[in-house]
């Protein structure tokens, strides 16, 4: 198991752009690539447009989930933004993660808006446990 995440230096760019765009409330989205690199960011609605929690709608995870297999992309990371917490997975990120772990085995990407230099850092979350990735620019 890879103890990096990589994302390119776009792919990273569209990320933070569409969490400030979103801000003040949370941003979520996908990110997809080539062997194991994220090279593209996917925006997602958030349908709770909330300053302090997302959700996905299923519909549109739906549609993105068929346009990656169609690019032969993998989904790679599930990212959001905090805007005024760490980037850090919260109780309710870890719970939901573990839910669904049978099914998403990608990463954890958060963005936090917090500072004004926003910070990004990448998890693994099985079992309720969380496992910091280093994010590595490629
Ligand atoms: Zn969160």
């Amino acid at each position: 198991m890879s103890d990096t995440f990589q994302i390119s230096a776009s792919a990273l760019s569209e990320m933070i752009d569409h969490c400030k765009a979103d801000y003040p409330n949370e941003a979520c989205g996908y990110l997809a690539g080539r062997d194991g690199a994220a090279t593209t960011a996917v925006r997602m609605t958030n349908a709770h447009a909330s300053p302090s929690s997302y959700e996905m709608e299923g519909a549109e995870q739906a549609k993105v989930q068929r346009e990656m297999r169609l690019k032969n992309l993998e989904h790679l990371a599930i990212y959001h933004s905090h805007v005024a917490t760490a980037a850090y997975p919260s109780r309710r990120d870890i719970d939901r993660a573990t839910a669904i772990q049978d099914f998403f085995d990608g990463c954890y990407v958060l963005v936090t808006l917090k500072d004004a230099t926003p910070g990004v850092r990448a998890f693994r979350v099985r079992d309720n446990a969380v496992e910091e990735l280093e994010v590595q620019e490629v």
